[in-house]
């Protein structure tokens, strides 16, 4: 927990990230982002804003706040995971990534120096370096080699910040990305390559992605005690508002996940009960707000019924109110922990919540 100083202003942490990977949150406007969600910083893609609409057209509008309008900071992502998840016929090689673009098949490469030249002229407050982002499961001896990867290309990543200037004349900030993948010896020595290269802050990456719960959380204590406290951590990609209150109570400060907007567009909205449908039958003459303890645009003004009532019209509406509501509650949610942490109720605070989401997920199950 603490403050992040940034030039488009200080991020109170713990902090939740909206995911606007092509410099937009999908189905809100920054006008909502900003006055109805309370967003302090969105989340952008480098792998997407260099595909489209390119370098050339960013630094022509003065970056990407000024293309967006948006004040406030932005973090990017490298665009690795993309590379790897998306593009067709990527080759890894021992300086860079070669990939063809998803969107016309072109041929590309994303060196760690590309990277952080792509993120000058997106002119995020916050970039992420080039890693390699291991699956799991992972063997012991691809994830080494991948970690190793990771650490030369930190020292490259390093290299390329220092010898170029931010183009916009506000400061920007360079991450580590800890790998290793599930194996402890891999993260604490990935840890201390990076640490010695001293960055702004550090991300955990390579986790959320398909382990079991309890063994991301017991790698989120582990890697986060090797991270200086004085130092922002960020758990890339998680995750369900349960997953983020067990790695706050470990440490991290910094989370992004497209749940919250990509289930919002799928009916699915998260409430202090737990997660409901709102496509479910149940909800046709329910005229109740969404969430009772909720005081977003959505809860405040439109009923449950309504709601349904928009998803099954197919209207658009229906994904600018859900995305408002998941947002909203991420959000409120992250801010709560912090105010929990300053009075010191955290922990029984966070272990109700999972008590409540807990037995409402068996609820479900047994309908
Ligand atoms: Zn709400």
């Amino acid at each position: 927990m603490g403050e992040l100083f940034t030039g488009h202003g200080v991020i109170q942490t713990p902090v939740f990230m909206p995911v606007g990977t092509q410099g937009t949150v999908k189905a809100v406007t920054q006008r909502a982002l900003e006055s109805e969600i309370g967003a302090e910083i969105i989340l952008a893609n480098t792998y997407h804003l260099y595909l489209r609409p390119g370098t050339r057209i960013l630094e022509q509008a003065g970056g990407l706040h000024s293309f967006m309008n948006w004040r406030k900071p932005i973090l990017t992502d490298s665009g690795g995971f993309q590379v790897y998840s998306l593009s067709e016929l990527r080759k890894l090689k021992k300086d860079g990534v070669e990939f063809r673009s998803h969107l016309d098949g072109s041929t590309h490469f994303f060196s760690p120096r590309k990277v952080i030249e792509i993120e000058r002229s997106i002119g995020s407050d916050i970039m992420m370096p080039l890693d390699e982002c291991t699956p799991f499961p992972c063997e012991y001896e691809y994830a080494k080699k991948s970690k190793l990867l990771t650490s030369e290309w930190a020292v490259l990543n390093r290299q390329a910040f220092d010898s170029t200037v931010p183009l916009y004349g506000h400061e920007q900030y360079l991450f580590g990305i800890v790998q290793g993948s599930v194996y402890k010896d891999l993260r604490e020595s990935s840890a201390k390559d990076l640490m010695k290269l001293d960055f702004d802050g550090y991300s955990i990456g390579g986790l959320a992605v398909g382990e079991p719960v309890e063994l991301m959380y017991e790698l989120v204590d582990f890697t986060t005690d090797l991270i200086s406290e004085e130092k922002p951590r960020y758990l890339m990609g998680v995750g369900r508002p349960e997953n983020i209150l067990e790695a706050i109570a470990r440490g991290v400060d910094m989370f992004d996940c497209v749940m919250p907007t990509r289930n919002a567009r799928n009916a699915y909205l998260f409430t202090s009960a737990g997660i409901v449908s709102m496509r479910n039958a149940a909800y046709k003459d329910d005229f109740q707000p969404l969430d009772g303890n909720c005081d977003c645009y959505t809860c405040r003004n439109f009923s449950r019924s309504y709601l349904r009532h928009l998803f099954n019209a197919k209207e658009i509406l229906a994904l600018v109110l859900a995305t408002t509501h998941n947002l909203s509650f991420y959000l409120n949610l992250v801010r709560e922990a912090r105010e929990r942490i300053i009075d010191g109720s955290f922990i029984d605070w966070k272990n109700e919540f999972s008590r409540i989401i807990s037995v409402n997920v068996k609820s479900t199950e047994e309908e």
